[in-house]
């Protein structure tokens, strides 16, 4: 008799079927490489200098010499932890 286990085999056969097995994992696999990218390229950050991710961002500022307008400015990148500062006469 024909069962359900001897169907299973031989569409196992049919490559066709089987890619189409393998298709939910391949499409959650290049969902995750979308969102990736998209992030990457919607970032608003500047490149970081360490992981060249574009998760840089400003946390905050202050004043080093409020008379030529020196201003000392701190970033923290998202990713990777890299921290900088920028002296900027504004
Ligand atoms: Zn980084």
């Amino acid at each position: 008799m024909f069962s359900l286990k001897d169907l299973n085999e031989l569409l196992d056969k049919m490559p066709l079927w089987k890619r189409m097995k393998e298709s939910p994992e391949r499409i959650d696999a290049l969902e995750k490489r979308i969102v990736s990218l998209e992030k990457r390229l919607s970032g608003s950050g500047d490149i970081c200098p360490k992981c060249k991710q574009p998760t840089l961002e400003l946390v905050s500022s202050k004043n080093i010499n409020e008379l030529i307008g020196l201003r000392q400015f701190n970033y923290k990148c998202s990713n990777c932890g890299f921290t900088d500062s920028r002296n900027k006469v504004d």
